[in-house]
């Protein structure tokens, strides 16, 4: 059986890059970069002020203080925007605003808070040196500089950059649409009638909201029974989609019929078992090279399986470079009860205690139970030549959700925030 990590090798061996698409840069926040874009400009473009204040030359104000006050005469001002056409001469100075142009004759700025006015006259208090608060020509970036590359993901900042460089719109990987088709006679969606002996098909919704979490599209597929002609049926509509994943029917009970549905449609088997717990039966391969995964249908066992092996296929697919949920070393809480047949994925809370993660199950790990789900920040990875573990024991936990600091503050940082 393969472990985790040649199953992965597998899967994202076959998973393309997309081609790319030209979208509004606010529509991109999240995207990957698909191009390089470079500066077609300085930014700032000319010398500008960091400060309400008053520029003039250095050198006539270099002795000034509150108690030796240096006096010179005001000729204008130069407001962001409109900026001073003159120039500035010895003795002269000129108002100047935040973003305001520094006009030619002056080389230093000098704050409001540090000087006077009266009449026409300013009275300077202080000796900024040459160049203080002027943000200069291509500070930020140089024109022809590549600002942003080929595989950074669009944030906000991103978009702001994209903004001040004149863009409107931007060359991002495309998203996959991915069709999701749960299978089993006892499940009913959420228009169906209930009653006791059915199971309300949650993982239609649960996959789907990972499929968008992680930037792509869901396709929705329904439910098909056990059956190999409606399997096949929605199977064959979910073909137009990027990728297909079922849940359920993987596994060897008499109604797990949808490895052999998928062979009947061509599928290139590229393995089916994984060891690890939950998620052992899943299913990976092709059909006319796109990727199949047909999921566990066990809540969680879909859950994470998509986690360690869709996801990161999707995002390599939408051009990402890191596909990796980020690890970190905790400590054990308590002693673990652990089989050491497979790697177990163990959903835990996590802490911190003066300063070191600490980690602990989230309760019963029923392959069923959502609820541990919801209450775990993230997975620990159980390799079974390790079991025992004991409280105090160092492990790695797979990061799921964002919230947990990975550097972990000490109380005094808290309260300091
Ligand atoms: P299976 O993998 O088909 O043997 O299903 C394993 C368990 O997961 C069974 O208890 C199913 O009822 C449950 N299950 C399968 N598919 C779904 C689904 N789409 N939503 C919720 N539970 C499911
Ligand atoms: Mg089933």
């Amino acid at each position: 059986m393969l472990d985790i990590g040649e199953a992965q090798r597998k899967i994202l061996e076959e998973i393309p890059v997309l081609g790319s698409e030209r979208i509004h840069i606010l529509e991109a926040l999240g995207r990957v970069l698909a191009q390089d874009v470079e500066a077609i400009r300085d930014v700032p473009p000319a010398d500008n002020s960091a400060m309400d204040g008053y520029c003039c030359k250095a050198q006539d104000i270099q002795h000034a203080s509150v108690e030796t006050p240096i006096r010179l005469r005001m000729i204008g001002e130069s407001p962001a925007g409109k900026p001073f056409q003159g120039t500035v001469g010895p003795g002269e100075a000129v108002r100047v605003m935040t973003g305001g142009l520094i006009p030619n004759g002056a080389d230093t700025v000098i704050m409001v808070e540090f000087t006077e006015r009266t009449g026409e006259d300013l009275i300077c208090l202080q000796a900024p040196g040459v160049g203080a608060h002027i943000r200069r020509t291509g500070e930020d970036v140089r024109a022809g500089e590549v600002v942003l590359a080929v595989g950074d993901i669009v944030r906000p900042p991103e978009v702001g950059m994209l903004a001040t460089l004149g863009h409107a719109y931007v060359h991002v990987y495309q998203r996959p649409v991915v069709a999701i088709l749960s299978t089993g006679d006892e499940l009913v969606d959420l228009d169906e009638p209930f009653s006791p002996g059915k199971v309300v098909c949650s993982n239609s919704y649960s996959l789907a909201a990972q499929v968008y979490e992680c930037g792509a599209i869901p396709l929705s597929l329904g439910i098909a029974t056990d059956d190999h002609e409606h399997q096949r049926s929605r199977i064959s509509d979910g073909l137009r989609a990027d990728v297909l994943v079922t849940s359920g029917g993987v596994s060897v009970g008499n109604y797990d019929l949808v490895k052999d549905t998928l062979a009947q449609l061509g599928m290139q088997l590229k393995f089916w078992k994984v060891n690890m717990k939950p998620g052992k039966p899943l299913v990976f391969g092709t059909i006319a090279k796109k990727p199949v995964f047909g999921l566990p249908g066990n809540p969680t066992s879909a859950m994470i399986s998509f986690e360690q092996f869709v996801r990161p296929a999707l995002l390599k697919m939408m051009g990402h470079k890191n596909l990796w949920r980020p690890l970190v070393e905790a400590v054990l809480e308590e002693d673990l009860k652990i089989a050491s047949d497979r790697v177990h994925l163990v959903r835990c809370k996590l802490s911190e205690k003066e300063g070191t993660i600490m980690a602990r199950p989230t309760g019963t790990q029923s392959s069923g139970a959502l609820r541990s789900m919801i209450l775990a920040d993230g997975l620990m990875i159980l390799p079974p030549e390790r079991v025992p573990f004991r409280a105090g024991n160092t492990v790695k936990v797979q990061v799921l959700h964002g919230g947990m600091p990975l550097v972990p503050l000490s109380p005094y940082d808290h309260e300091s925030f």
